[in-house]
């Protein structure tokens, strides 16, 4: 696991291709895996335009060119349809991996979190790059903890529908700690919590996007269970300078990254019909096995050590989700156009 087969590769990047503190920074070679989904592209977007060399892999699960569309004929950007699971071959300084299936109708398919990770981990090893892993809230599983502080330990069902996806980052959180200390790696771990905004697939059964596109299309928003569980939203502009505060810091984390305003699923429902469409109605529908009661980070960590915190409030960040949702078609025109 810790050998280096892989010295024949030249690496011309790396590590010692960082610049001193003081002196102006060249611009960097980073890989974003996962960069064409939803987080990802706005990452890119904000490393874009700093200036940086960013290379895209992604095998389009969930993600959409679309989303990158925008960088094609940019130089200084670069898109690769690769499957994590498999090895790759690259000469970068920083890796990005949020690679992932990360919606629970997604997740349960394949291995990325556990054979992806292994491999960018490896792959950060060989180059001497930093590695950042985006973990997730749901290492916490049905929280006995609230709010949740990175020091919490967590309370996951390891042979439940949610578990591939719970444990698969947990492992991948491991794995990240083994190549820490075991080979060096400089790592970053984020856990994140609940995030929407702009470019998120609309039909991927979030409950952000599903209420909005229902709010939109006049159809009931479905309320799982009885709408008491709680989440806390966080909008992607605030996530991606989390992110960036992360990897450009000194501390390995992990740190949680959310917004610690905590709604229940049937307040959701009230702002988004504030916010789009007062006359929206609520269906009740039963809810998915083991969903959290509960969720809602504790941020003092990141405050203190990262100096972030989110800027974008419920109410604020919603409308700019809308205005992305209509941009792209929605609701879909009736064939009479009307
Ligand atoms: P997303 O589905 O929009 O993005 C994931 C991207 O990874 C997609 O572009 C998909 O095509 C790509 N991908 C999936 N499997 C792949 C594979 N095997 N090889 C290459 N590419 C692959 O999801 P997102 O919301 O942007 O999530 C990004 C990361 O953040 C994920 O790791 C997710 O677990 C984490 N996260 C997100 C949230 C959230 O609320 N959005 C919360 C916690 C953690
Ligand atoms: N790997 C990769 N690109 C690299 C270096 C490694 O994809 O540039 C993959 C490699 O194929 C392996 C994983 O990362 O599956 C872990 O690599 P490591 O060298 O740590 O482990 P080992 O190959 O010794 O098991
Ligand atoms: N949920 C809901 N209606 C929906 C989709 C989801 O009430 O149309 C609930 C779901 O049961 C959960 C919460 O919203 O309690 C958040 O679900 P999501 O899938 O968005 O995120 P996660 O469960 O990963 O936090």
């Amino acid at each position: 696991l810790f050998g280096n087969e892989y010295s024949n590769y030249a690496s011309v990047g790396g590590a010692t291709n960082r610049v001193p503190k003081g002196l102006r920074r060249q611009p960097r070679r980073i890989v974003v895996t996962g960069g064409a989904g939803f987080v990802g592209s706005h990452l890119v977007d904000k490393l874009i335009a700093r200036g940086d060399n960013v290379i895209v892999i992604d095998n389009f699960f969930t993600g959409r060119k679309e989303n990158v569309m925008h960088h094609f004929g940019n130089p200084k950007f670069e898109l690769i349809r690769h499957d994590v699971v498999e090895p790759i071959l690259l000469e970068v300084d920083q890796i990005y991996h949020l690679a992932c299936p990360a919606s629970p109708v997604h997740y349960k398919y394949n291995p990325t979190n556990v054979m992806g990770t292994l491999n960018m981990l490896g792959l950060a090893k060989r180059i001497g790059a930093r590695f950042l892993l985006t973990s997730t809230s749901e290492v916490y599983g049905d929280p006995l903890e609230h709010p949740q502080k990175e020091t919490y330990w967590g309370n996951v069902n390891p042979i439940g529908v949610r578990s591939c996806y719970d444990e698969g980052k947990r492992t991948a959180e491991t794995l990240t700690m083994d190549y820490h200390r075991g080979a060096g790696v400089e790592v970053r771990i984020a856990r994140i919590f609940n995030t929407y905004g702009p470019r998120m697939s609309i039909d991927d059964g979030r409950v952000v996007s599903n209420f909005v596109a229902q709010a939109l299309r006049k159809q009931p928003l479905t309320v799982y269970g009885d709408g008491n569980q709680t989440r806390s939203f966080q909008f992607v502009a605030d996530l991606v300078d989390g992110l960036m505060a992360l990897m450009e810091g000194e501390h390995v984390g992990p740190f949680n990254l959310g917004n610690p305003g905590e709604f229940t699923m049937l307040e959701l429902a009230e702002v988004v019909k504030e916010v789009i469409d007062s006359s929206a109605t609520i269906e009740f529908k039963p809810n998915t096995a083991d969903d959290p009661h509960k969720r809602k980070p504790d941020i003092t960590k990141a405050k203190e050590l990262l100096n972030w915190e989110p800027k974008v409030s419920l109410k604020e960040g919603l409308p700019r989700m809308v205005t992305d949702f209509q941009k792209r078609g929605y609701p879909p025109l009736r064939a009479d156009g009307a």
